[in-house]
Order: C-alpha cells, then structure tokens, then sequence
C-alpha cells in the first residue's frame, strides 16, 4: 500500500464511519450493501489532451474527471492542477466531496477533477490551451444537472471562464448537429455547469474568499463549543486563496496569526501579521520570507523566516492547515502544540495522526466541515444561474453564516451522541444523509 495514499486514507474515514452506524440503535436497512457502493467512484474519466507548445510543438498532458456518487445530486467538485496529480488523488478528493456537500446539507454529490501538469511552468496561452482541451474533453459528461466543477488548487474564475467556453459551444455545436439551436436563456443557464466564475461570467458574490469566512464561521460554533476564549493565536499553512482568505478573516476577529507558510517556506510575526499587507509583499517579492508585515507596516525586525515542518509544530491556540493533503502524519503528530486544528486543505491529517491528537486531547475540526463554505457558496452560484438570479454579498455571507452554523452544530451533536471524534462525527452525519437518498 502506498504510503499516506488519500485514497486509502478516505476508505479508513468511511470505515468509521461505518461502524458507528452499524452499531448505533438506530438501524439503517441494507447499510453493508449501501456502504459497499460508496468503496467506489460511480464513475472515472480518463482524458488525454494534447496542448500545442508555445515552441509548436505537441504535448499530451493526462486528465481525470471521476464522479463518486449523486444519490443526493449532480456530482460537484473542483478541478486540480498539480504535478502530483493522480487517480487515487482525484477519488479520495470526489468522495470527500460527496460527504461534505451532504455535510452541509446541499442538493449535490460529490466529484473532482485533474490534469497532472505544473501550470507555473506553462504561459498564459499554454494555459488557456490546456484548459480549452479539458473544457472539451469533458462537455459530454458535466452539465448543471449532470456535474458542475469548480476551482481547486491552481485553478481559478479565468480558467473556469475558458472551460465555461468550450463547454458552452460544445453544446451549441451538438444542438446545431441535431438542426435546432441552444436558447439565449438556456445558453446562459448552462452556465451553472461550472461554478467560481469570475462574477461578470455568471459568478457569486462573496465566492472567492467562501471557504476562509466559511472556516472562521465552523470555528466560531466549535470553540463556543471547547469553551476556547481570550486573545487567541494561529498559525497558517499555505498562503493562496484559501490559506490567505482564513488568515484575513481570522485577523478581523481578533484572531493573532503569527505565522504562514507556502510551498517555499514560512513566516513567524509574533505581533501577528496583517494578511493584504503580507500578501502585497509576497506578489512583490515572490516569496514571503522579509515579509515581516503587521500593522500598517512591513520591517525586517518584526519577524523571522520558519520551514513549514516548523510552522506545524508552533505553540499556538489554532493550527490551520491550508496547504494540501498529508501535512500532519504519525510522524510529526506527537509535536502538535497547538489546542484545536482547524483543517481548511482536504485531507491534511492523515489516519495515523488522527489517532495521535485524539489521544492528545486536540480536537479536529474536519476539512469535510471546515471548508465546506467554499462549495456551498459554489452550490449558491449554481442555484442563482439556474434560477437566473444575482444575489448581494450580504445576501451571500448571511446564507453561508446560517449553512455553517447548522453544519457545525450537527456535526457537534453527532459526536456528543456518538461520543466520536469530530471527523467520524462528521463522516456520520454525512454517511447518514448519504444512505438516505440510497433508498
Ligand atoms: P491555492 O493553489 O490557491 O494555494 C495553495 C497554497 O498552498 C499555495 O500558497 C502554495 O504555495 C501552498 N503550498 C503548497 N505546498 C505547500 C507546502 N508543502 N507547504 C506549505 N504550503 C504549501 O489553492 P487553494 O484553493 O487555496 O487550496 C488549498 C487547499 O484547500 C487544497 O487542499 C484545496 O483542495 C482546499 N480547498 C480549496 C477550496 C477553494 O475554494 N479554493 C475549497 C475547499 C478546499
């Protein structure tokens, strides 16, 4: 077995899960058959595409789509760009997908997509390209009633913007080959294909920075819950759009972030640094070492640089965990000082590490519930083009705050009553919501 394979890792969540129910009193018909078909993706998709180089020359770049389940709606989920792409990647995140929409109690499965490739290393034409390619790849298989991706890591509202394009006039050429034409009205309906749309393509308000304030408002109810009050520090792992959006809105609650990290390292402002300030610098410099930004300026004195091992391991009240999957394993479990971990990445903390913090007293707030803002927002950006509406950011946010109160304090329930972790807490009211819509 593949070490801290997140496939596996998500099999073993289910697994929990799965025993709780089996052995609570209240009894799921048929749940051994029901759970078995949740092993699997319904569905994988394999796309090659081949991308013209700035050079002229060809490259074949390999893609996936994999749709795990929709017994409670169209598949949802985003799309990836990373070297370390892979099929069992993309499952365990489809499948995680499916149990957070159900988390937060939203009418959508689970699905995510992939294209191995280290976008950085590609221009902005090559880019578009390879987008345009996935785009088409998949236009047969997704639709707003069907499978409606979304941004992951990498990935962001112009390349949704592209692939939104070629989706469309896909559609438009398959109309056009049967002798009717797509409407105007269901052209920009099927917009709702693809969600995290740069707002003048049909996007959300509030959308971009969803699943930062939607990982402030699940920490807000649970730290109600462990009774964590006074001036509260924390410390980030991973400094792009999530990462960023939850260090800016833990900063405005009063929150200390004292350090963030990225793939090239990390920083320690004990003051507590000032997110846009930092972030101004980072675009500036292109790294965030010097970026020693609070208040309202940025000093060499105020801070220092930190490796992300260490970022991990620092003495705060909140780890947050931003970056990607396997941040915290069984072997730097034990060094966790912090007093809660909040897990805004998917799949930060591995099986292993679970067990280690459970049996250290530090709870988890499970990604599946932390950063489930994001596609909930995504879910609200599908149901306004569908119903051809546009929605304010206050309408947003006062619908995101309500959805992550609910989902926090069902998921807080579930492990009273269950007496569970909150991970397993929250794979079981997933799971059970899941099996419902499997009658
Ligand atoms: P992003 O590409 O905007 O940012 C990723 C960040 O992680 C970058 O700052 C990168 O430098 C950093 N990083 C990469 N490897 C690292 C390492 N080893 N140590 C420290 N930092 C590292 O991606 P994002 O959209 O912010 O996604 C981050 C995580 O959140 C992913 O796990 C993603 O699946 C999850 N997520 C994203 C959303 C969303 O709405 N974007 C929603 C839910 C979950």
């Amino acid at each position: 077995m593949q070490q801290n394979n997140p496939f596996d890792n998500a099999m073993q969540q289910l697994g929990k899960a799965h025993a709780v129910l089996a052995s609570s009193k209240k009894k799921i018909k048929n749940i051994d058959q029901k759970v078995a078909v949740l092993k699997e993706p319904q569905r994988i998709v394999n796309v090659t595409l081949p991308v013209t180089m700035d050079n002229g020359e060809q490259k074949i770049f390999q893609g996936y789509r994999v749709q795990f389940n929709n017994a409670r709606g169209p598949y949802k989920g985003g799309i990836r760009y990373h070297h370390n792409v892979s099929l069992d990647e993309v499952k365990a995140l489809s499948f995680w997908m499916a149990m957070k929409c159900a988390v937060a109690d939203l009418p959508l499965g689970g699905g995510k997509g992939g294209i191995i490739v280290d976008p950085k290393a590609l221009s902005q034409g090559e880019l578009e390209r390879l987008s345009r390619a996935y785009g088409k790849a998949i236009a047969d298989l997704i639709g707003p009633d069907t499978d409606v991706p979304a941004p992951d890591v990498n990935t962001n509202g112009v390349i949704m913007g592209w692939m939104v394009d070629e989706y469309v006039s896909a559609q438009k050429k398959k109309a056009k080959l049967f002798g009717t034409t797509l409407s105007a009205k269901n052209a920009k309906r099927l917009k709702g294909t693809f969600t995290g749309k740069a707002i003048a393509d049909g996007g959300s308000e509030g959308r971009e920075e969803a699943t930062g304030l939607g990982g402030l408002f699940v920490l807000q109810a649970i730290i109600k819950k462990l009774k964590l009050s006074g001036t509260l520090t924390a410390a980030v792992q991973g400094f792009g759009n999530v990462g960023y959006n939850v260090a800016k809105f833990l900063d405005e609650a009063g929150i200390r972030v004292v350090a963030v990290s990225d793939s090239k390292g990390g920083i320690y402002v004990p003051e507590g640094i000032n997110p846009a300030l930092t972030l101004e610098c980072k675009k500036k410099n292109g790294y965030l070492a010097g970026c020693y930004c609070s208040g309202s300026v940025c000093d060499l004195k105020k801070g220092k640089q930190l490796t992300n091992d260490a970022l991990l391991e620092l003495p705060v009240d909140i780890l947050v965990p931003a970056a990607l999957e396997n941040a915290i394993t069984g072997k730097n479990a034990a060094r966790i000082k912090a007093k809660v971990v909040l897990e805004m990445a998917n799949g930060p903390t591995t099986p292993e590490a679970d067990t280690v913090l459970y049996k250290k007293g530090i709870p988890v707030i499970p990604d599946i519930l932390s950063n489930s803002g994001g596609v909930t927002v995504s879910a609200f950006e599908w149901e306004q083009n569908l119903k051809g509406q546009h929605w304010t950011k206050a309408q947003v946010n006062k619908k995101l705050a309500g959805k992550m109160a609910s989902a926090a304090e069902a998921v807080w329930q579930a492990s009273v009553t269950h007496k569970t972790d909150l991970r397993t807490a929250a794979f079981v009211v997933a799971l059970e919501r899941i099996l419902a819509s499997m009658e």
